[in-house]
């Protein structure tokens, strides 16, 4: 899915010499590349204050924990993405509310939020999955008329825009994950968290540091989650390709969406109008998939299956109370979804590979 050598050959001399520099100078915790990687973070995203914390979930753990919510509280989020979305809410005390997915985009369909408020709602935190991001515009209005919070799970998301404005820039607070396989990608760990408002700001940077403000001081139990300078540093070198990288994961989808257009058993990723993805995932919605998925897979091509199982029908949220067939889309797309390699260091001779190996899966077939 990734050929993570590629990645890093063009940019291992700086990268050597950016972790050089940390290690003459020792500043191993909070050093000066954390502070300058999140000015340059805020200002590639056009967010006042990025506060760096140790990966993607604990990112949503501070932001959650940051605007007060917890136990008797409830936010409304996808069931379709990663595990983290949701636990977040759930490690604050608080529920997840599982609303169903748009199956074109996959991502919360904000026609169906409004009926899952309650008096107990308190946020609504949609995830801009696989790149692309989520009609904010329609997701703020319902935020502000109910008076709800907004974190946006950007974890998949860096440099994705909604008709010209970047995700994370819309709600209350935007997350970030440096987990290797995200478009920026550390060498470990690594999160972030992204607010215009400076009082949030100051209370996830004491959030990130057991609460405690002045040292030895706590005014909130907060957690031990710093970015390492290491990464920090990492990352800086990193982000000066990012929107390139984008680039070409975008010429990559555009290829493969002008072959795989003649195959009608596997329908080419939706991405709206108002949208430009960063394809952190290209995503089929594919006949007979598992097959398929066998097929690619004894050809030697990475992909994967994101996500087999939503996370309402998990079996930590028993609790919750939801049952098969309460959010019939994310439960068939579930069924249905195939991630192929999208990556930007894909060649063309790797694309074709690719286009091939599901083509001849489905020659035969009724198209
Ligand atoms: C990766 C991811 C996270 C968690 O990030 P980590 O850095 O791995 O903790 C959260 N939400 C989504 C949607 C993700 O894809």
């Amino acid at each position: 899915m990734l050929d993570l050598q590629a990645q890093y050959e063009p940019l291992l001399p700086k990268i050597r010499a950016a972790l050089d520099k940390v290690m003459s100078e020792h500043n191993y915790i909070m050093g000066h590349q954390v502070k300058e990687l999140e000015e340059k973070i805020a200002a590639y995203l056009g967010i006042r204050y990025a506060i760096g914390c140790a990966s993607g979930t604990d990112a949503l753990v501070l932001a959650v924990q940051a605007l007060g919510i917890g136990p008797g509280d409830e936010v409304i989020t996808t069931p379709f993405t990663f595990f983290a979305t949701a636990s977040s809410i759930w490690r604050n005390g608080a529920k997840p509310r599982f609303v169903d997915i748009d199956p074109r985009t996959f991502n919360l369909d904000p026609n169906k939020i409004e009926a899952a408020i309650t008096p107990r709602t308190r946020a609504i935190m949609p995830v801009h999955l696989f790149g692309q991001c989520c009609d904010m515009e329609r997701i703020m209005k319902i935020a502000r008329k109910h008076h709800l919070k907004v974190i946006e799970d950007n974890a998949q998301g860096i440099g994705s825009t909604w008709n010209g404005k970047m995700s994370c820039s819309f709600g209350d607070i935007g997350t970030l994950s440096f987990f290797p396989s995200k478009n920026l990608g550390a060498m470990g760990d690594g999160g972030m968290c992204l607010t215009d408002d400076a009082d949030l700001a100051a209370k996830l940077r004491q959030l990130r540091v057991h609460g405690e403000n002045p040292k030895y001081y706590h005014k909130w139990v907060g957690l031990n989650s710093r970015l390492d300078t290491m990464q920090a540093a990492v990352l800086d070198v990193k982000l000066d390709h990012l929107a390139a990288w984008s680039e070409a994961r975008r010429a990559n989808a555009a290829y493969y969406n002008e072959r795989l257009a003649a195959i009608k058993q596997a329908r080419t990723p939706y991405i709206a109008p108002e949208a430009v993805s960063i394809y952190n995932q290209y995503t089929l919605v594919c006949e007979d998939r598992d097959a398929l998925l066998e097929h690619i897979r004894s050809r030697d091509i990475g992909c994967a299956v994101y996500y087999p199982k939503p996370l309402h029908l998990q079996d930590c949220f028993a609790e919750l109370g939801y049952k098969e067939g309460d959010l019939p889309v994310a439960e068939e797309t579930s069924r249905k979804v195939l991630s192929i390699p999208i990556y930007p260091e894909l060649t063309e001779a790797q694309k074709l590979y690719v286009f091939d190996a599901i083509r001849d899966f489905y020659r035969g077939k009724d198209q």
